[in-house]
């Protein structure tokens, strides 16, 4: 049984000095929300110095952080720590089209190399690294000033004890025990999430990986994050196993998760039975239906052949869409069409033809016509290096086979090199989302 989210479990109190605030268990947003305010998500702690915040999560592990020194790039930007322990810095970009261009309005900069086109690089900035590098030590200096603080009458030395309990818990998540917990992440992934599907996004990328089939059925040549491993199905027991491994590793913070990622780069693949009890199981041990945030979203990969079922596979993707829809969830599957120029495929070493990638773009159509919990995106390559054929191709399907504009069927342009943001790519980007008839954003590879 879930816990209870009332008051009484996660009472909100605070204590306030002219040196620091300390509220335990705010109530932040329940649900996810476009806004270009800076929103914060689920119930967490905070502690409040004069030149910086920290939040932390239910596990009294930190999560969020910012500074409040003159120097911080903006008021509303913020650092974010993902379960994979990254730090990821929100920045509103200082650039007017990070909305029209991933269709969120906080850009995540990363500290690794990723596609990103836009975004600057706030971790060289001192007050960020001051932030990542010192948070600890702030929480340090807070418990310090708590012990001094010697009140007189019982009620305050009872109430001050329970925001000690909360500093010294704060404390033992170390920087390394926080590293360790992230490996236990990896391992109960086999492997670290190197990509989340771009429709994450929905959720801030809070989103709880089970891992349910390994590998994919192409190994295209572009590639950076393929395996040579066939691709395989996890067993019924094996993801129950991880289920109730990854129920401790999220802890008491399960109640501010409500969404999955079924991984990894072909869950689709793994057929209708696995993944309809993957999903069920998951979604009743997590609690979801009493989770804090509202509104539960299944992610996953899938590919050409597992949504069109190709003869010979497992697959049976057709009978799974009916079952899909009736799930308690909001489902997102990221189809990798990469190109409907044949040339362009083979040139990426994708082994499908353009006939099969027109064929599945427009049974996308059908299919997010037609089921109201379903939505089905698809991604497509770009690069200044591509053959001619490309973007007239990848046009012809956006406009030209397309009646009228939707706003269901989201279409990720994913810029094929790391770490090389060029201007031409991004006007390019901006000539074809003008064009397209589908909601068409920028795909920002990030990790988990
Ligand atoms: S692009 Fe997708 S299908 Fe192709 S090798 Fe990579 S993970 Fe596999």
């Amino acid at each position: 049984m879930k816990q209870s989210l009332s008051d009484n479990f996660f009472p909100t109190l605070s204590l306030s000095t002219p040196d620091f605030r300390i509220t335990l268990n705010k109530r932040g947003a329940s649900e996810y929300t476009k806004i270009s305010f800076p929103l914060k998500y689920g119930i967490y702690s905070e502690i409040e110095t004069k030149d910086a915040v920290l939040q932390f999560n239910l596990n009294n592990e930190i999560v969020r952080a910012k500074g409040k020194d003159k120097k911080w790039i903006q008021p509303s930007e913020w650092l974010k720590r993902s379960m994979g322990n990254d730090w990821i810095y929100y920045s509103t970009g200082g650039y007017t089209g990070v909305f029209e261009a991933t269709g969120e309005y906080y850009l995540p900069n990363l500290q690794y190399p990723t596609n990103s086109l836009i975004g600057g690089k706030p971790f060289k900035e001192a007050s960020v690294a001051r932030i990542v590098s010192s948070w600890h030590e702030i929480i340090k200096d807070v418990m310090i000033s708590v012990k001094k603080d010697t009140s007189k009458t019982t009620n305050e030395s009872e109430k001050r004890e329970i925001f000690i309990r909360f500093l010294e818990k704060a404390l033992l998540n170390t920087p390394e025990r926080l590293e360790n917990k992230a490996q236990n992440l990896f391992e109960v992934s086999d492997g670290r999430i190197t990509v989340m599907p771009p429709d994450a996004r929905h959720v801030d990328y809070d989103i709880i990986p089970l891992t349910i089939s390994e590998g994919c059925l192409y190994k295209c040549r572009f590639c950076r994050i393929k395996t040579d491993k066939p691709f395989s199905i996890k067993s019924k027991e094996k993801i129950k196993e991880k289920i109730e491994i990854l129920k401790k590793l999220y802890g008491k913070d399960i109640v501010n998760y409500n969404s999955i990622f079924l991984g990894d780069h072909d869950a689709l693949n793994a057929g209708k039975e696995t993944i309809l009890s993957a999903a069920a199981t998951a979604h009743e041990a997590f609690g979801f239906k009493d989770a804090f945030m509202k509104g539960s979203s299944l992610f996953m990969f899938g590919s050409v052949d597992s949504l069109m079922e190709r003869e010979g596979t497992v697959n049976d993707a057709k009978a799974l869409l009916d079952d899909l829809n009736r799930l308690p969830f909001c489902t997102y599957i990221n189809i990798g069409l990469e190109s409907s120029d044949q040339e362009t495929l083979d040139f990426l070493g994708k082994p499908i033809t353009s006939k099969q990638v027109e064929e599945t773009f427009l049974y996308i159509q059908h299919i997010n016509a037609t089921y109201p919990n379903i939505e089905i995106t698809a991604n497509f390559i770009m690069d200044e290096n591509l053959p001619d054929g490309h973007y007239p191709a990848f046009l012809n399907l956006v406009r030209e086979k397309i009646a009228r504009t939707k706003t269901k069927g989201t279409v990720y342009l994913s810029p094929l090199r790391i770490n090389k943001p060029s201007r031409e790519v991004l006007f390019e980007f901006n000539r074809l989302k003008t064009l397209s008839r589908v909601p068409t954003f920028l795909y920002i590879i990030q990790r988990l």
